[in-house]
This record gives C-alpha cells, structure tokens and sequence, in this order.
C-alpha cells in the first residue's frame, strides 16, 4: 500500500467477467472504503499493460475462447506474474482461477499454458457440466465461515501439492475431481470456482484480501445485515428441493 491508498486491479473486464464477477471488485472497494481507506481502482483491458505496482487482482470466469485470448495475453505481459512476485494478491473466479494454473484445456481442446501462478492443472471434464449452487466449509486456517456460490464449468481442476484447496464441497461439484474439493490457494494466490458475484454472497473473503494487503488479522466491523440476508437466501435456495 502506498500513501494510505490500496490499488484494486480489475483484470480484464472486457475478456473475463461473466456471471456478474464485477459484483467482486464493487465488493472490494466498498468495504475497503468503509473501512476509510482511499481505493484507486483500475480496469484493465486486454489491450493494456497490467499495472505491477496493485494491492489486490481480481479476475473473473469467460467462455472458452476469451479465456485463450486473457491466456495467451497475460503470459505476453508478464505483470501478474511480476506483481506476485512483489506480494500482490489476487483472487480469480473459473476461467480466470484455470489460467493461473499451469495449464488447462482451450476452446481448441489444445493444452493452453497458464501463469503457473497457483500449483494446479485443468483439463476438461468428460461427464456433465457442473453447474448449480455450491456450499462448502471453508480451509479452516483462513478462518471464514461456510462458503456460497454458484458454479458453471466444464473444466475440472487438479491440485498439485503445493497448492491447498480452498474449501471442501457440501453440495455441487468444486474442482470437479470427485475429491470434494473446490478451488485452490497458496499464499496470496487465490482460486475458486464460485460465481455469484461471490465476494457479495462471502463478503468475509474480501475481508480476507483487505487484511492481506493490510497486513492486519482484523478490520473494524461493519453493518453486513444486508450480505447476511443474501446469504441466508442463497443457503436456502441451495438446500430446499426444487
Ligand atoms: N471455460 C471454462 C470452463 O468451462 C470456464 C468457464 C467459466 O469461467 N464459467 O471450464
């Protein structure tokens, strides 16, 4: 952070952000602000150079041939992976969480090469796609409680060892791999496959990114009565047979 102003970086709007993803990065500003935090937040198309000098990275799911294009785009520049490298942290969402894997299937069913950013590998699912609501216990070390979301792939995503899942699946497929389960992270480095937008439907996640790039274990409480009703919503649609 510099001079009290956390840079949100939205990657890609114009190639990822399907499912209403851009609910994450509108989710981020607002509780950072709440927190009196000036944000300075950039979108970032593919025709751009990604910023080096971001606090947060946010990454949203794309149908399969955008998803080659923000690949192959990505790789070419290189600022993702250099702003890591500074302890940048970033969370992406299905497409965008497959390409900072090591590799994934495109719309060629050719072997794309991801940003090798999270220790994972996505290939494409030979049953149904998954798709539907998600719930999920969160990796108890992060501390948050259960996970929300909605997913839509035909991608399943297997993870390497140094990668640790992100949660374990209640309902719905995850990772896909039959292993229960879904998404993956490591360090600052965060995938999922949850749409929703799912920062509106866990806003403790982006509590999470802040204190990251805060450098804090807590952040002044704020009114979530609206997100907890949304929650409860979406927790009983989930779990309420159709
Ligand atoms: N194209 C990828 C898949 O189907 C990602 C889809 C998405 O981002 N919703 O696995």
């Amino acid at each position: 952070m510099s001079d009290n102003s956390l840079r949100v970086i939205w990657v890609y709007p114009d190639l990822l952000s399907t499912y209403g993803d851009q609910g994450n990065v509108l989710v981020v500003e607002r509780r950072a602000r709440q927190r009196g935090l000036q944000v300075e937040r950039y979108d970032v198309r593919s025709d751009q150079a990604v910023p080096t000098s971001g606090d947060i990275y946010l990454i949203g799911g794309g149908e399969d041939r955008p998803q080659r294009l923000a690949a192959e785009r990505l790789r070419r520049d290189g600022g993702l992976n250099h702003a890591v490298s500074n302890g940048a942290i970033v969370f992406s969402v299905c497409a965008g969480y497959q390409i900072l894997g090591h590799e994934f299937v495109n719309d060629l069913g050719q072997r794309e090469p991801g940003l090798g950013l999270l220790d994972v590998v996505s290939t494409r699912g030979e049953g149904a796609r998954c798709v539907g609501d998600v719930l999920g216990d969160i990796d108890q070390p992060l501390g948050l409680p259960q996970l929300t979301g909605f997913e839509n792939h035909q991608g399943i995503t297997h993870l390497g060892p140094t990668a640790r899942p992100f949660a374990r699946i209640r309902l719905g497929q995850g990772n896909g791999t039959g292993d229960g389960t879904e998404g993956a992270y490591n360090d600052t480095v965060f995938g999922t496959y949850m749409h929703g937008p799912v920062l509106a439907r866990n806003p403790q996640i982006a509590d999470l990114l802040l204190k990251l790039a805060l450098d804090v274990n807590a952040l002044p409480p704020t009114d979530d009565r609206w997100y907890e009703e949304l929650r409860a919503e979406r927790i009983t649609a989930a779990t309420t047979p159709a």
